[in-house]
């Protein structure tokens, strides 16, 4: 198995991450909502600052790449005056709270801001440990990474759930936080963090001293790229873009909401026209996943996106190939139908795994629409 750094921290817009071409720094718009100002704005801070290249992430955070030493002082006073930052590391990389896209009325919003506020003075927990709010009549947030989740009940009440229990305990609008925080700090108390990492999915083992008796509401069918009750929903390639179509996306909607499937809900807007956007559930684009690869990320032994480019036309619907630069699999933490992992040689074929295990290695070219074929 290849080797791989394991940094074990998220970086963030005050605490940025070294790369291949430069810093990443990530911001994590409160709400997970941009107004068209703030889009616009950070659109011009990826050019000023960055190499105008914008990543969304699995979080619903957005990242600029290309910052340097030197650009990255003014790049955090225009965010500061964008309202886009916090106050020191600690508060940004607590506050690490993914919010189901979808959401209408005050409820969401009320419970996230008291949820941002209440960490502040939580417990010190790694920094990807996470919450998610997913209040809808249907969950969207399942497949999203999150320790600690306030949902809706399958009979419609608000719930707590730890990651990995099948229900969850009654609360109300009133304890769902402290309850939250109460959750975190058992979790810490418990054991929960090991040197300086630990997740809620598999600490607990039924000794939790939460309720986990309430179902939670039924599972969405997964989100894709199109109109929505609550506007158009568009992807990228990757679930990169650049920063000339986040400024044209910014004059589209008053609102935009970052989603954690790499994807922009562009609030009460129609469907746009535009080569930059995926805007089709069937696009064979959303088949393929794949890291920033080589030469952008120092750790990746090969080049991922060409391939996957290549590749994607081949790929049959419905199912999912993960083209991963090293071992950690950083774009697809989960198995897909065919992961090719890169090796210093080539690619390892895994089918019906993940990035870092032991397969067939091919070079690049070799992998062709027929080796899909078998694999797939
Ligand atoms: S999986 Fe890709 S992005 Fe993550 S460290 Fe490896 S090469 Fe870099």
């Amino acid at each position: 198995m290849a080797e791989f750094a394991i940094k074990g921290w998220c970086p963030g817009a005050l605490r940025p991450m070294e790369s291949g071409d430069g810093w990443v720094v990530r911001i994590r718009p409160r709400l997970a909502e941009l107004t068209a100002a703030q889009a616009l704005g950070l659109a011009k801070a990826a050019l000023a600052y960055g190499n105008g290249v914008i990543d969304l992430t699995a979080r619903a955070n957005v990242q600029l790449r290309g910052v340097t030493q030197v650009s990255h002082k003014p790049l955090i006073a225009d965010l500061d005056d964008l309202g886009l930052m916090d106050s020191d590391v600690r508060a940004e990389s607590q506050r690490n709270v993914v919010i189901s896209p979808f959401w209408q009325g005050d409820e969401t919003a009320v419970l996230a801001a008291e949820l941002t506020q209440a960490l502040r003075h939580g417990p010190d927990l790694p920094s990807k440990f996470g919450y998610g709010i997913d209040l809808g009549p249907q969950r969207v947030l399942a497949d999203t990474s999150c320790d600690i989740r306030l949902e809706r009940a399958a009979t419609g009440e608000l719930i707590l759930r730890a990651d990995g229990a099948a229900g969850g305990q009654a609360v109300t609008l009133d304890t769902a936080v402290p309850e939250a925080l109460r959750m975190a700090a058992w979790f810490a108390a418990s054991g929960g963090v090991m040197q300086g990492r630990g997740r809620m999915a598999g600490h607990h083992k039924g000794d939790m001293p939460f309720d986990t008796s309430i179902v939670p509401a039924p599972l969405a069918c997964a989100a894709a790229p199109g109109m929505t009750p609550q506007g158009a929903l568009v992807g990228f390639e990757f679930g990169s873009l650049r920063a000339e179509v986040l400024a044209d996306l910014a004059s589209l909607a008053p609102l935009l909401r970052i989603t954690p499937w790499r994807m922009v809900l562009l609030l009460g807007a129609a469907l746009p026209t535009h080569p930059a956007l995926i805007t089709a559930s069937d696009d064979p684009r959303l088949r393929v996943v794949a890291c920033t690869g080589a030469p952008a990320c120092p750790q990746a032994l090969q080049d991922t996106r060409a391939l996957a480019r290549r590749l994607a036309p081949f790929v049959p619907q419905g199912k999912r190939l993960h083209v991963s630069g090293c071992a950690k699999g950083c774009a697809h933490p989960s198995p897909a139908d065919l992961t090719l992992s890169a090796t210093p040689q080539g690619f390892a074929l895994l089918p019906k795994a993940r990035a870092g295990g032991l397969g067939p290695v091919l070079a690049p070219q070799d992998i062709t629409f027929e080796t899909l074929g078998k694999a797939l």
